[in-house]
């Protein structure tokens, strides 16, 4: 399949730290990657570079033809979701939904509709009308999610988005995210540190450490045939 998004030779550093030491990267368009890692191998900061909130040193970023890395976020046509709830608290779910739109300058009939849509979506049209706080913490990352594709991004960011929520809530909006994902053929780049979740939730799965990519793979691949010991321990392929 032809890449859709390309990453090529992406480094980073912060003072003297390499936090992103070269880095390549092809998802094919409609493709969910799973981008699995330790804690502070450079995940985030790999995503915040696709998306413009960091500034890369080197290296090129191109999603659909157009490079990226000289454009203003809001012209990347790139959608992203956070750990944490990362909702503006002083309004309501459909005015954070229709916030990038309002952004945009999209006339506000078809932001209403294009709102509903998205909360129909996620399941929360009965909670257009309410504020954050009186939400569950899936909630809130359902919105988030809607919020991201309000934009009708090329690819979504998936930064952890579930690993601030209770097992139960976990799994089941996992279950969602990868359905929605489907259903709209979405290309979704979704970062996490939790095996089970990569292994449920990817077409492939890229395991990363110390700010390179150590091996890519199906899920299966990964786990039966990992090629380093970093990748069989951290796949837990041996036990
Ligand atoms: P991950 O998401 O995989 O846990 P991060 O990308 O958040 O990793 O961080 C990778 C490394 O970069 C960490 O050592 C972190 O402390 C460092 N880092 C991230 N952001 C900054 C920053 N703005 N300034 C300095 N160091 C940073
Ligand atoms: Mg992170």
């Amino acid at each position: 399949m032809e890449d859709y998004l390309k990453l090529e030779g992406v480094r980073k550093s912060f003072g003297d730290t390499p936090v992103l030491a070269g880095v390549d990267l092809n998802i094919a368009e409609g493709e969910l990657i799973t981008l699995l890692g330790p804690s502070g191998c450079g995940k985030s900061t790999l995503l915040r570079c696709i998306a413009g909130l960091t500034e890369l040193d080197s290296g090129s970023i191109r999603l659909a033809d157009k490079e990226l890395t000289k454009l203003p976020p809001r012209s990347r046509d790139v959608g992203m979701v956070f750990q944490s709830y990362a909702l503006f608290p002083n309004l309501t779910v459909s005015q954070n939904v229709e916030y990038g739109m309002r952004m945009r300058g999209v006339a506000p009939a078809a932001r209403r509709s294009r709102c509903e849509e998205l909360l129909a979506l996620v399941d929360l049209e009965d909670k257009r009308g309410v504020y954050p706080q009186a939400l569950s913490g899936g909630q809130q990352q359902r919105v988030a999610l809607a919020r991201s594709l309000a934009v009708q991004p090329k690819l979504l960011l998936l930064d952890e988005p579930l690993s601030a929520l209770d097992a139960k809530i976990r799994k089941n909006l996992r279950a969602e995210i990868r359905d929605i994902q489907r259903r709209l053929g979405m290309t979704t780049l979704f970062v996490t540190h939790d095996q089970e979740e990569a292994l449920i939730l990817s077409d492939r799965i890229c395991i990363m450490n110390q700010g390179r990519m150590v091996q890519e793979g199906s899920p299966e691949q990964l786990y039966t045939a990992p090629r380093t010991e970093f990748a069989a321990r951290f796949m837990g392929s041996y036990n």
